[in-house]
């Protein structure tokens, strides 16, 4: 057939579709509140359809339950439901793989991230931008040891990695099909979502917003977990801690060459000659503490690449509902690495 003709169905334009991937944890507080927020925010779009996509990352209170009489009432809700707990960027994952829209926009569930931002954020889509990432100007609820120690880490991650992630910003943010295409074919399970974003590249461009407090329930981040989640982001977007390992190495070697050294130029040309047990003592624990932090940063690499090498799913959905078919039309290919 001739292709420069296309037929009047293909040429009928269809209202855009936007989705909305909400990560759910625990949040039974809060997610009333936060539907009533979207469904506001979901009637003042102009000519765009909208689909929210609620993933339940394995919540032990009631957040499944209601987000299930959500789903019933309003045709526009989807459901995922983990068959347990994933964490947040695996569920942030989860919801981009199974979103049909033409922008995918991820947001937390705690209204910390106001949905009527969005609305800027989509603003700026059709002005040609690709993604549009939230940064915060004000953080309130915080405390200072986590405002401080969030600079710290994007700092470190800026200074030891090579893609630049933007400072005080989070997940939530507009991409368009194209980046959201992009995210999903990058198999990798050290999820570190918003510096895979910056990877991809395109028109990319920050939108300043106030981040607010959280509408009820506490967090679900603990020290450990943010801990886990920031040398997560280091290990996955930069292999200098590996030539850092070597570099110290090099460093200690050559300390004790130099030691070496002056103790046989002491013995060989002067009567004096270094003493005692204690220097000795000393130099063994130093190399040796060295040696166990460079043996540590090796193991990191290494049991990302035994968890790579296993294959597994990122999660497992035990329910899918709202979707067309049994589940979202479009599932995540396992591991297609395209050139
Ligand atoms: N969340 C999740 N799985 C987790 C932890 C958190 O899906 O294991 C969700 C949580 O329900 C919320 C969002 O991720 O919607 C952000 O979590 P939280 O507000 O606890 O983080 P903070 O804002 O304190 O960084
Ligand atoms: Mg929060």
């Amino acid at each position: 057939m001739n292709s420069m003709n296309p037929s009047p169905e293909v040429e009928a334009v269809e209202t855009p579709l936007l989705s909305v991937v909400i990560p759910c944890y625990n949040e039974e507080e809060v997610i009333g509140e936060t539907m009533k927020r979207l469904k506001a925010f979901c009637s003042g779009l102009v000519n765009l359809d909208v689909e929210l996509i609620f993933v339940d990352d394995g919540s032990s209170d009631r957040t499944r339950e209601l987000l299930k009489s959500f789903a019933a009432e309003d045709s526009r809700i989807r459901l995922i439901g983990f068959a347990r707990n994933f964490g947040h960027q695996i569920a942030v994952t989860a919801g981009v793989d199974a979103a049909c829209g033409d922008a995918v926009v991820l947001i937390d569930a705690d209204l910390q991230d106001p949905p009527e931002v969005v609305h800027e954020m989509i603003a700026k889509w059709r002005e040609g931008y690709d993604v549009v990432y939230g940064t915060r100007i004000e953080r309130p609820g915080e405390s200072a040891f986590k405002l401080a120690t969030a600079r710290g880490f994007y700092r470190l991650l800026n200074l030891l990695s090579d893609v630049s992630i933007p400072l005080d910003t989070g997940d939530f943010r507009l991409m368009s099909r194209q980046v959201a295409d992009a995210l999903r074919a990058m198999p990798e399970r050290d999820r570190f979502v918003r510096g895979m974003v910056s990877w991809v590249g395109f028109k990319q461009t920050a939108l300043p917003y106030k981040r607010a407090e959280r509408f009820a329930g506490e967090s679900k981040w603990p020290l450990r977990k943010m801990l886990r989640f920031a040398i997560d982001g280091i290990l996955s977007f930069s292999t200098k801690p590996l030539q850092m390992s070597v570099d110290l190495g090099m460093l200690c070697a050559s300390l004790a060459l130099a030691g070496i050294l002056y103790a046989m130029g002491l013995r060989l040309f002067t009567n004096i000659w270094v003493e005692g047990w204690t220097a000795l003592m000393i130099a063994v624990l130093f190399i040796g503490g060295v040696q166990l932090i460079c043996v540590g940063i090796l193991g990191e690499y290494i049991g990302r690449i035994y968890s790579e090498v296993k294959h597994r799913p990122l999660y497992i959905v035990q329910e899918y509902l709202g979707f067309n078919q049994a589940g979202p039309a479009m599932s995540r290919s396992p591991v297609v690495v395209k050139k």
